[in-house]
């Protein structure tokens, strides 16, 4: 079946007590044990299972096309049940722009336990050059946050493979829409399902999928079961929800990126516009090679400095200022701010989310602050 099939009936059981189509909240922390002792529905107790986390892992699985899929109470969470599945000892490799709540985590977290090198993932030598005998985990973003930079996944998946290194993609971004990294070799895929995924800013998840179900996988169910950082039936229920319209949500959100692209990057009070999808983006070549479509994300420098890029922001209307990403309302962020300050990010760069709303609206606005 085609993802937008796939997106509407891989996440639901329709009841068959009651005959509800759309599949019903499951609630209840503990499940019934039978004359046996056994559990006669195959549910025991919900941090462990519970039906709406399993629809929601069932579609997520789908999606990227893997065997399996863990769903989690945020993307942190995510990333951090694969560290926490690592041996201790192992070396990381991590591109330096990193999303820095992940960076951080690693840093202030898995000090001592973990080894961890941050590299500029756009050349494949770097990422050779860093390879040790106890590098277990290669982590790549693609594309990255706040710079939109590529790193080339089929390419790392290839190393990996001849390394037997572990290889996983932060997909957070782009949506199995836009790439499908396990079709080009990943071993796991991760995702803030807080983004794009759920769609709607309010609710809170993460999740990885694997490509096979392995001896790390099972670490890592391990880890989310006995860790317990496992998200709500409701949250499960919401992002299933979420997930029924996210073909046609991304269409909306490349379409209306694209059209902004190309339009602040002819402004004259625009440095420079980065986002993959444009003839000038420096890997623009790799984005048409590895990604389906480039995504409802763009960043991009204002002409004048911090100061002129914060009164820009403050002038519009329709643009929300506020973090976090992949919403049907567009949102813009001055970055540099929110990194701290070993970030690599320009003090004049706005991310921006490109929402549903009319492009038209979303242009006018923009025209009006620059
Ligand atoms: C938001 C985000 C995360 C972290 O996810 P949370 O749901 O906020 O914990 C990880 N990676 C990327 C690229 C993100 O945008």
């Amino acid at each position: 079946m085609k993802i937008e099939t796939l997106a509407i009936h891989a996440g639901n059981k329709t009841d068959e007590k009651t005959g509800a189509v759309v599949q019903p909240i499951t609630l209840s922390t503990t499940f019934l044990r039978g004359h046996d002792g056994g559990y006669p529905g195959g549910y025991m107790y919900s941090r462990a299972e519970n039906p709406n986390r399993e629809a929601l892992e069932n579609v997520l699985a789908k999606l990227e096309g893997g065997a399996d899929a863990c769903a989690f109470s945020s993307g942190n969470a995510a990333g951090m049940s694969v560290f926490q599945a690592m041996e201790p000892g192992s070396h990381i490799i991590c591109p330096d722009d990193m999303y820095h709540g992940l960076r951080n985590q690693l840093k202030l977290l898995f000090k001592g336990i973990l080894t961890f090198d941050f590299i500029d993932f756009t050349h494949l030598e770097n990422i050779l050059n860093c390879f040790k005998k106890e590098t277990k985990l290669i982590w790549a973003e693609s594309p990255s946050n706040p710079a939109m930079k590529l790193c080339d996944i089929a390419g790392i998946a290839h190393l990996a493979r001849e390394h037997d290194i572990t290889f996983a993609v932060d997909n957070t971004f782009a949506t199995p829409l836009c790439q499908q990294p396990l079709a080009l070799g990943a071993d796991l895929v991760m995702h803030s399902t807080t983004k794009f995924i759920n769609g709607h800013s309010d609710v809170s998840g993460g999740a990885l999928i694997t490509k096979e179900k392995n001896e790390l996988w099972e670490k890592i169910r391990t880890v989310q079961g006995f860790g317990g950082a496992v998200p709500a039936p409701f949250d499960c229920y919401l992002i299933t929800r979420g997930i029924k319209t996210l073909p046609y949500r991304m269409r909306g959100h490349v379409q209306n990126a694209t059209a902004l692209a190309n339009y602040l990057e002819k402004h004259p009070g625009v440095e420079a516009v980065y986002y993959p999808g444009l003839a000038s983006h420096p890997q623009h070549e790799l984005a048409k090679k590895q990604m389906i479509s480039f995504g409802g994300m763009l960043s991009f420098l204002v002409k004048g400095g911090e100061e002129k890029a914060h009164a820009l922001v403050n002038s519009l209307k329709i643009f929300t200022q506020a973090t976090s990403l992949g919403g049907v309302e567009s949102l813009i962020e001055h970055r540099y701010s929110v990194e701290g300050p070993d970030t690599q990010t320009p003090k004049n760069l706005l991310r921006v989310s490109v929402g549903l709303e009319h492009i038209d609206d979303l242009i006018a606005d923009l025209e009006a602050a620059l």
